[in-house]
């Protein structure tokens, strides 16, 4: 081992900068006890020690605020430029650690020159060089801002001293004062290659993300910067157009209303595209009038609203016997069903809860049933009329390319409930057609099998909407022409007509208390029990009591009339007779049996949905007598 080589002379403190050996460099020096120092060195052999200052901003350094390990340096030249500033040139030789300060107006130190370890492994330092070689050149290929001149990218490239090499490396290399210190204080060869290998790789990583994060930055500045230019191109259009400003102003409130509306995402997703598309439009054109409609039906649409729900059967029982007299058997059936229908609630089972459909002929209450069980359950009630419905269109709604187009009777249903959970009575189910037009009844067949009906398709709509929370009634005359596949569907319940007391019953209980209300005259009308059935048996004829309720409601109203017109005092009561006055002559004659036997006359009894009849036939006539 060489012997140790010691030396006083002056420092040179850096403030921002490690100078490392092998290289040659420029330092500004302004500071007077720096000047002081270059000059003292100038004056004797040109020596000096280079140490890095380990904040830079401390102004007046004392050896504390200096780093350990500095360079020894040869002061090449040194020109004084007209600020007073001294511009020096150094050619830095060997890493020195200073070991004690020494008395003088400048700094001046005691340093031991730390000799360069002999290779311990030429092999692996071999590697390192050349692997060191290409990492720099592809650093110094993705540097934003380092550029080397020819003679110095040489210079790296054709180094074959491993020492050299690093040195160099970490001279050019952009590192932080303490990397570049580190090296300083690493004399092992090998080692510090390693470092600046690690250095270099670390950056070159760096390099790489920047990098795509810049482009993906790129990208959606450019995105964004086309829209925001279109956008502010189209304003101007349209306020050249006229109008413009109402029509921004209403498509931010499109998009408000979009954002908070809470659809599922799917939907939201088409509500924003369409939106775009509606801001390209000419605002007071026809399509973009289309274009408004259809993104209205998608905001009134309920998609997550529901109300509350009750399913106590208890309740129900109550409110159906609140608003029907007698059907106990529907009654009980209608429990039964619900009950099941609780009990399998959430189960898998629920998708083959069958739909519940009354059938029996008109005013029998197939429809106030529902409006009743819906009341009991704390959820709206919609009917939808399916009499005559030949075209799949009503159920389904036309494409949007149709010129006025809606959705189906399903879905304008819902806008008008608003809410997700409604019950639907789906009345006359056995008068739909099939035709030409489309198949109502399989479209129907879809709404109705809770498999299908959470993927429901309107066609004008043209989403997914989802029916499944929705509770389906349906109503028929007859179980003749309904549809086979949608009877199988189906939970019938019957509800055959009154009888003369049921409906003096309903009358006297429900009807014409109803009625008397309706007209004001609580307290001051009432009616006898023969006129109710005067009125039954000769001002209608059904099976129901649908005619019986539009008589009494006559009766109730004319009765109104004459108050305003004369005031009684008290009560008024009508009876039988009276029933000319209100409701004109009897449109019918009671069916009465003979009273004696005729010679060629037979009885014949008949049935009908509408009620019984009774049939006299005679020999040479027929005569149906009845409806
Ligand atoms: P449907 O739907 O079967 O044609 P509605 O439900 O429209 O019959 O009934 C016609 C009218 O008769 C309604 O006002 C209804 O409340 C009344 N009604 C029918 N059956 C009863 C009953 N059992 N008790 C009380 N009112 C009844």
């Amino acid at each position: 081992m060489k012997d140790v080589l010691r030396l006083e002379l002056p420092v040179l403190p850096l403030r921002n900068t490690v100078i490392l050996p092998h290289t040659t460099t420029g330092v500004d020096v302004g500071r007077p006890k720096s000047k002081k120092a270059v000059e003292e060195a100038l004056a004797a052999d040109r020596l000096i020690f280079l140490v890095a200052q380990k904040d830079p901003e401390v102004d007046d350094p004392t050896p504390e605020d200096l780093y350990g390990v500095g360079t020894l340096a040869v002061v090449k030249q040194a020109m004084r430029l007209p600020d007073g500033t001294l511009q020096v040139m150094v050619e830095a030789r060997n890493r020195v650690r200073l070991q004690g300060f020494v008395a003088a107006p400048y700094l001046r130190a005691l340093g031991e020159v730390l000799p360069e370890p002999p290779l311990a492994d030429a092999g692996l330092a071999r590697v390192l060089v050349s692997e060191v070689q290409e990492a720099f050149e592809r650093y110094l290929q993705n540097h934003k801002t380092l550029r080397l001149d020819r003679y110095q990218q040489e210079a790296i490239k054709s180094t074959l001293d491993p020492a050299i090499l690093a040195d160099l490396v970490a001279h050019h290399a952009t590192w932080a004062l303490q990397e570049k210190q580190d090296l300083l204080e690493t004399p092992e060869v090998e080692e510090r290659l390693k470092k600046v290998l690690a250095l270099l790789l670390r950056d070159l990583e760096r390099f790489e993300l920047d990098k795509k994060i810049a482009a993906r930055v790129k990208e959606q500045m450019d995105q964004n910067q086309r829209e925001y230019y279109l956008r502010e191109q189209m304003k101007a259009i349209q306020k050249e157009l006229g109008g413009g400003e109402d029509f921004l102003t209403e498509i931010e409130e499109l998009r408000e209303r979009i954002e908070q509306k809470g659809m599922p995402e799917p939907v939201k997703e088409k509500a924003l595209k369409e939106l775009k598309r509606l801001e390209r439009m000419q605002p007071g054109s026809p399509e973009a009038t289309v274009s408004r409609t259809y993104l209205d039906w998608l905001l009134d649409v309920p998609w997550t609203e529901a109300d509350p729900e009750v399913l106590d059967i208890s309740v129900t029982k109550r409110v159906l016997d609140e608003d029907h007299y007698g059907l106990k058997d529907v009654k009980e059936r209608i429990l039964e069903y619900l009950a099941v229908r609780q009990l399998t609630q959430g189960q898998e089972v629920r998708g083959h809860a069958p739909i519940l459909c009354f059938v029996g002929p008109p005013g029998v209450g197939k429809t106030s049933l529902g409006k009743s069980i819906a009341r009991s359950m704390n959820r709206k009630f919609h009917r939808i009329s399916l009499g005559g419905v030949r075209d799949e269109a009503e159920i389904r709604g036309h494409r949007r390319t149709y010129i006025g187009a809606l959705p189906g009777k399903i879905i304008q249903g819902m806008k008008q409930v608003g809410v997700v959970n409604p019950v639907f009575l789906l009345d006359e189910i056995d008068k739909l057609s099939s035709d030409w037009r489309g198949d109502p009844a399989s479209a129907l067949l879809e709404v109705l099998d809770p498999e299908q009906n959470h993927t429901f398709t309107d066609h004008y709509l043209d989403v997914p909407y989802d029916l499944s929370k929705v509770f389906f009634i349906t109503t028929a005359n007859t179980l003749a022409t309904i549809p086979r596949p949608l009877l199988d569907r189906m939970e019938v319940i019957e509800i055959p007509g009154y009888t003369l007391p049921e409906k003096r019953a309903i009358a006297r209980h429900f009807r014409w208390p109803f009625q008397v209300k309706e007209a004001g005259l609580e307290g001051k009308l009432e009616i006898t029990d023969a006129a109710i059935d005067r009125i039954v048996q000769e001002y209608t004829r059904e099976a129901g009591v649908r005619n019986l309720d539009r008589e009494l409601s006559k009766v109730a109203r004319k009765a109104a009339k004459d108050y305003l017109e004369a005031p009684w005092e008290g009560v008024r009561v009508v009876e039988a007779k009276d029933l000319e006055a209100y409701l004109g002559v009897p449109k019918y004659r009671p069916d009465r049996a003979e009273k004696a036997p005729q010679v060629g006359a037979a009885q014949g009894l008949a049935w009908t949905p509408y009620g019984g009849a009774l049939l006299t036939m005679r020999r040479w006539r027929c005569r149906a007598r009845g409806r």
